[in-house]
């Protein structure tokens, strides 16, 4: 099974009009001149998807949210509905991200709901998983990211196993600049597909996992190299279109 690599930009709350407007540019631009064969997709601040959809449509590169809300519309200010995110052209969304389970107190059964409100109306849910230090030291990891997918499977029909992305991020990795070195993702992402195997074992081959935490040009090539690892979740790196570039030349 050959799963085509995927490099996603992980823009957190990060960018303006201006300077997303150079990104956006370089980036495409990039994308035009260099040897990249991978998909890949920047997933931006909410208010900057009507920017990405203006300056990217019909480009090799799309876009997509860092949340949706689980409820269709309604009385719940502030949060933003998996319709809207498609009518500004999003494929993609990540659920689950570290920050938001630890900053706002997101549970792996709300990211589940997340996850299949993207999928309701066709998004791509880019599902995030990940322990903390403490829990890698304890020797808790595959337990630990184990219940995270656990709980987003239990929700999802048999029918839309094979539409999510699995991203494994290693808390302890995010920001710090200390990656999990190529053999500690291996691990945990072929620990992650026999999960995805035991909910559906024709789904799991075809389910892209991708490595993130401190992914950057000059580790990108040796940990997407691993026989489980199908792209990247890149944050800080992802800001800087050279960089980024690199990433995705690399996959
Ligand atoms: P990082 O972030 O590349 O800056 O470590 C990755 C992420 O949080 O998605």
């Amino acid at each position: 099974m050959v799963r085509r690599k995927l490099v996603v930009g992980n823009w957190k709350m990060n960018g303006s009009l201006a300077a997303n407007s150079a990104l956006l540019a370089d980036l495409s631009a990039g994308l035009m001149s260099e040897k990249i064969d991978c998909d890949i997709a920047v997933c931006v601040p909410a208010p900057y998807l009507a920017q990405c959809q203006a300056a990217l449509s019909g480009s090799a590169l799309a876009w997509g949210a860092q949340d949706v809300s689980i409820h269709a519309s309604g009385a719940y200010t502030g949060e933003i509905a998996a319709t809207m995110l498609c009518d500004f052209g999003c494929r993609y969304v990540i659920v689950g991200h570290s920050e938001r389970r630890a900053y706002h107190a997101e549970t792996s059964q709300l990211v589940a709901q997340k996850t299949v409100a993207a999928l309701q109306v066709g998004l791509t849910p880019i599902v995030c998983v990940g322990e903390t230090l403490a829990e890698r030291e304890a020797g808790r990891t595959d337990v630990v990211v184990g219940q995270q997918l656990d709980a987003v499977l239990a929700l999802l029909d048999a029918s839309d196993v094979a539409k999510i992305v699995v991203a494994y991020e290693p808390v302890w990795a995010i920001g710090t600049g200390k990656t999990a070195t190529p053999q500690m993702a291996q691990d945990v992402h072929a620990a992650l597909r026999l999960r995805l195997a035991a909910k559906d074992a024709g789904a799991a081959p075809m389910i892209s996992i991708l490595y993130g935490g401190s992914m950057k040009p000059d580790n990108a090539a040796e940990l997407m190299a691993m026989v489980d690892i199908d792209g990247g979740l890149i944050g800080g790196a992802a800001l800087k279109a050279a960089d980024f570039l690199a990433i995705a030349a690399a996959a």
